[in-house]
């Protein structure tokens, strides 16, 4: 029975509601007037229900298909204007016990060697990002209660924190490690961690229990089950993400907006972010095995659904994708991307990119300061603001802001003070000349004449002094 405030994994991703949107959508994804009808609902920029988002994903009316594309445009724009905020994987362990069919870091894979960092490698990893200007990161780490324990996770958060090299200063750190309990969410809260990202991998239970056959992971309820956990323990911002490829398309999307619906339903607020990666390739891992993986346009038009039915929540694409894959969807819906990303253990002090331990292929293989430049010259915002988390907007009180499309007062300004650190710190001559114009072509955009004055007033000491870390 389909219930959006259980808490119960089978009925709030309920597999008989899922299949009823599916069939509504099926029925209906040449209907006019009901698509005109979702549409109309969707231009109020609230977002859409899964049944109604599900229509638009499946709807096959060219110019219809058109008017989605547009109005994911329009929000994304309403939003997020053009900022897009930076950050980077660190890979800290690739010890694993999962058995996870897609990806190389399973157990039983015995051709790829087995790295955990040690502290001392953690500061030299951050030292080498912060070199590049990154602020906020992302740390991964397989699932191992033997080698890579909470207290070792929690001992790499502290280290990351602590180190301040030159100007630079990892801000944000965000976790993406194994469904643990409520306990465990509670420690990871109090260490100051920002957004908790989990994937779903695949929300259709039996998929789930074939490409997951041992194990702690195995548990489809205990995984599904963890963003409620996480919450519980104090956690306020939770990232969702579906591995795209893994079963049909259509099934994850009606299921993670029916999981982001069951925590806006439970704990009042819904995801703070959904990643959208896709299956691809990697040592042992062939993309061919795979009959679900989706071709670009499905891709896009999965952004573009994303974008309609949850306007408010950040969307984060890899480096997975290439940069022509990434130049469609940033117009479309989204707002985080990585840059000059090493996807192995202890990639960032590699003079050349190591490929033993990558956990997948990276497309895009361009550095930060290219990612920067491309960026800049497509009249995009890169932004490394951290601040709401630091300024305690966070969980519902950054949703209620990010509804009432608040928070772009903040956004703005703070995305040209970080730019600004970076372009003094750390850009290239030639990126640091387009950056400069940004700003310049960016301050108009700054609505108010007292936020614009002190604005003026910040970026001239990050210019001429050492002062960083403005904020709004
Ligand atoms: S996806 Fe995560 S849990 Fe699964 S094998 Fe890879 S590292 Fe381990
Ligand atoms: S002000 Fe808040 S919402 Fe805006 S970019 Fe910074 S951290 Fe994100």
């Amino acid at each position: 029975m389909y219930n959006p405030q259980s808490l119960k994994a089978e009925e709030f991703i309920s597999e008989e509601e899922v299949l009823e949107s599916l069939k509504y959508a099926d029925e209906n994804k040449q209907n006019v007037e009901v698509i005109d009808a979702i549409l109309k609902k969707a231009r109020e920029e609230k977002g859409l229900s899964h049944r109604d988002a599900s229509v638009l994903l499946a709807c096959e009316i060219p110019e219809k298909n058109e008017e989605i594309f547009a109005l994911a445009k329009k929000i994304k724009q309403d939003y997020y204007g053009n900022r897009i905020v930076l950050f980077a994987p660190l890979y800290l362990s690739n010890y694993c016990i999962n058995g996870c069919t897609y990806c190389p870091y399973h157990g039983k894979n015995k051709t790829i060697p087995r790295i955990k960092l040690t502290q001392e490698e953690i500061k030299k990893e951050v030292i080498a990002l912060q070199d590049m200007g990154h602020k906020r990161l992302a740390i991964e780490a397989g699932e191992d209660p033997v080698n890579n324990p909470l207290e070792y996770i929690l001992e790499c958060i502290k280290t990351i924190y602590s180190i301040k090299h030159k100007n630079g200063a990892i801000r944000r750190v965000n976790v993406n490690i194994a469904a643990t309990t409520v306990e465990n969410y509670r420690r990871l809260a109090e260490a100051g961690i920002g957004t908790y990202i989990l994937f779903q991998e695949t929300y259709h239970k039996e998929t789930y229990e074939q490409l997951h056959p041992t194990g702690p992971k195995s548990d489809y309820a205990y995984h599904t089950e963890a963003m409620d956990r996480a919450m519980e323990g104090g956690i306020d911002d939770v990232g969702l993400g579906v591995l795209f490829g893994l079963d049909k398309y259509r099934y994850e999307f009606a299921a993670l907006l029916m999981h982001a619906e069951h925590l806006e339903a439970v704990h009042g607020v819904g995801p703070h972010t959904i990643s959208v990666p896709r299956v691809c390739p990697a040592d042992d891992i062939d993309v061919k095995d795979f009959k679900n993986s989706i071709d670009d346009d499905t891709f896009a038009k999965i952004v573009a659904c994303i974008r309609i039915a949850v306007p408010y929540t950040g969307m984060i694409v890899s480096t997975r994708e290439s940069q022509k894959s990434r130049e469609r969807v940033l117009q479309l819906g989204i707002s985080q991307i990585s840059g000059g990303s090493r996807t192995s253990v202890g990639g960032y002090t590699e003079e050349v990119r190591p490929e033993d331990t990558t956990q997948f292929d990276v497309s895009d293989r361009r550095s930060l300061d290219e990612v920067m430049k491309w960026l800049m010259e497509m009249d995009y915002v890169p932004s490394f603001c951290t601040a709401c988390y630091r300024e305690g907007r966070t969980g519902d009180r950054f949703m209620e802001l990010c509804k009432a499309k608040q928070i772009q007062n903040c956004c703005l300004p703070n995305a040209l003070l970080t730019l600004k650190e970076y372009l003094t710190d750390y850009a290239s001559p030639e990126t640091r000349k387009v950056g400069e114009k940004i700003i310049e072509d960016n301050m108009p955009d700054v609505k108010s004449d007292k936020v614009r004055e002190i604005l003026r007033d910040e970026l001239e000491k990050i210019e001429n002094g050492s002062e960083r870390d403005f904020r709004f």
